[in-house]
């Protein structure tokens, strides 16, 4: 493994955030000031084929690189972009149930309004 895909998955496995490839960018730059852009990319795209790490696509947004590979979703705060992990049991059951075929795999895009947010709008509510 080089230098730079160990600090690239040092910096996300540390985190407990959803960053984007250029929130990695700038954190590896802190380590490794040489680094450049296209390499973040790349190792990003190694590192998501190794299982390593997994790539969450959202839509009107960039992607969200994420430690956790387990199986889980993803809901993201209309306001202010924040990604949650939010883990559903048998969603996969369920829906070769109701559809009779045997699918494979889904991508859910889970929309919602997170608690500072949410907060934020009742404060303002109340001016
Ligand atoms: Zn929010
Ligand atoms: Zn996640």
């Amino acid at each position: 493994m080089t230098r730079q895909r160990k600090t690239i998955l040092e910096i996300i496995k540390t985190s407990n955030e959803h960053m984007t490839a250029e929130e990695i960018y700038l954190k590896a730059k802190k380590v490794m000031p040489s680094i450049a852009m296209g390499t973040v990319y790349r190792n990003l795209g190694l590192m998501t084929e190794a299982g390593e790490i997994r790539r969450i696509p959202i839509p009107d947004s960039p992607d969200r690189y994420d430690k956790s590979v387990k199986p889980h979703e993803h809901m993201v705060c209309q306001e202010c972009g924040e990604v949650h992990d939010v883990f559903i049991d048998g969603l996969l059951e369920y829906l070769r149930q109701s559809t009779g075929a045997e699918i494979t795999g889904y991508d859910l895009n889970l929309r919602f309004i997170c608690e500072n947010c949410r907060r934020k709008d009742t404060i303002q509510g109340h001016r």
